[in-house]
């Protein structure tokens, strides 16, 4: 989602102008000049569109002069914004602290666009046209506080803004893709053949959908699902049918086409290099993940003291994966399967609203802040949800953060939101 910030002096009417373009009396404090106001991301809409409107209301109240002040907002904006609206009052006209912060941004390549506010009527809009002087062209003359002006404003908004991601038409319904994964002999032909008796012929398929004719529709939980690349499991055609490199190319592609892998484990044998491949495939594909222990049935006390051990120590860096203990041989937990597979899917799909997402983030660095390094801790400024599937966070932040540090943000992203079943990727934007 693009990023609009709202720059300009206190007392401009920067946070009218926010509750304005969001449409809502929301609690934006008003300016006060020498009080600190967080930069908050807010979402706003306009004509089908939606974007994140950041006020960067807050300046350093310690900061020497009020020209650096606005500087380093301007700075802030222009790194962390798609389009910056900088916003001028008309019936003070353009002040050199206004031109200072117009040539910090002009040497970005970011488009700005000029607001000359409080421009109430139409007097004050012919005083508005001497800001043609700053340089960033037309002013949109505007009345944040009475609504004037506001619509040529957004629409201005809207065309600044960087092409529209092609909506990516929410595939034609048809079955969600899953890989059945993992090593030779861990089950995946005996979990297959569960479902066999379900099983439709390929060229079922739902109208308008295509599906690969290696792969399988498969009843799973009173849903169709397809299960992709399958075909080698199909035709046994021996066992040892090509060598180990070519079957792992066949379950990275597996992978790839899926939105959720289930890796399957063989709960009776350590956990080993090539089980840890594939997890790792699956955690850097980014998709949604459920790994089976298959083989229940012949875990005793003994094996399961030793398994859980080897849990903790093996799977130490996905403790997010569903886990679910299973036999394809006897029948045992294959009714948990689909419901493990949904509730990957729906990690993997979870959007959390800006608003949302900041106010958490907000309590959690004031209860936690960075650490102190080399006299300063970086600040995380704000953060937005970049997409979906898997879920992309990034940060805006004053400073790189401490590896240990990030790790803390994203343990206490998954226990506020969940994503259990689903990577989520967290990047970090420092203000340069
Ligand atoms: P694949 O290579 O992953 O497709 O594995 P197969 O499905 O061919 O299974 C390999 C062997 O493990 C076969 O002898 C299966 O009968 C056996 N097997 C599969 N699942 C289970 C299970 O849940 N319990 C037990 N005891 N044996 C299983």
């Amino acid at each position: 989602q693009p990023v609009v910030a709202v720059v300009g002096r206190p007392n401009v009417g920067k946070s009218t102008l926010v509750n304005r373009i969001i449409g809502r009396r929301q609690a934006v404090v008003e300016d006060v000049p020498g009080v600190t106001r967080d930069r908050v991301p807010y979402d706003a809409q306009w004509n089908g569109r939606t974007f994140t409107v950041v006020d960067t209301g807050g300046w350093e109240p310690d900061a020497k002069d009020r020209a650096a002040a606005i500087a380093a907002q301007a700075e802030t904006a222009v790194v962390t914004a798609d389009v910056v609206i900088f916003v001028v009052d008309a019936m003070v006209g353009a002040t050199d602290v206004d031109e200072a912060a117009v040539k910090m941004l002009r040497r970005s390549a970011k488009p700005v666009i000029l607001v000359a506010n409080k421009t109430d009527n139409t007097a004050i809009e012919m005083e508005a046209t001497s800001l043609w002087s700053l340089g960033l062209g037309e002013p949109y003359p505007v009345s944040a506080l009475h609504g004037r002006g506001s619509g040529e404003l957004l629409d201005a908004i809207l065309d600044a803004l960087p092409d529209a991601p092609k909506i990516v038409e929410n595939r034609p319904r048809g079955p969600r893709r899953v890989a059945l994964v993992g090593r030779p002999n861990v089950g995946k032909s005996s979990l297959l053949n569960r479902f066999s008796g379900e099983e439709r012929a390929v060229v079922d398929a739902v109208a308008g959908t295509t599906v690969d004719p290696v792969d399988s529709l498969v009843e799973i939980g009173g849903e169709t699902w397809q299960l992709v690349d399958t075909a080698g499991l199909r035709k046994r055609v021996g066992k040892a049918s090509g060598t180990e490199y070519y079957a792992s190319l066949r379950t990275a592609g597996a992978i790839e086409a899926a939105e959720v892998a289930v890796v399957l484990l063989d709960s009776h044998e350590p956990i080993s290099e090539q089980d840890q491949r594939i997890l790792t495939m699956v955690v850097e594909a980014g998709r949604a993940l459920v790994i089976v222990f298959n083989k229940w049935d012949l875990v005793d006390a003994d094996r399961r003291y030793y398994l859980d051990k080897e849990i903790d120590r093996e799977l130490r860096r996905i403790p997010w994966a569903i886990r679910l203990n299973l036999s394809a041989q006897t029948g045992r937990a294959v009714d948990k399967l689909a419901p493990a597979l949904r509730r990957a899917l729906a990690s993997w799909e979870t959007r959390v609203p800006t608003a949302q997402l900041n106010q958490w983030l907000t309590a959690l660095v004031q209860a936690t802040p960075h650490p102190v390094r080399g006299g300063r801790a970086p600040k995380i400024l704000f953060a937005t949800q970049a997409g979906v599937s898997p879920p992309r966070f990034v940060l805006f932040t004053t400073a790189p953060l401490d590896a240990g540090y990030q790790r803390f943000v994203e343990r206490k992203l998954r226990e506020e939101f969940g994503f259990e079943g689903s990577p989520v990727e967290i990047s970090v934007r420092p203000r340069k």
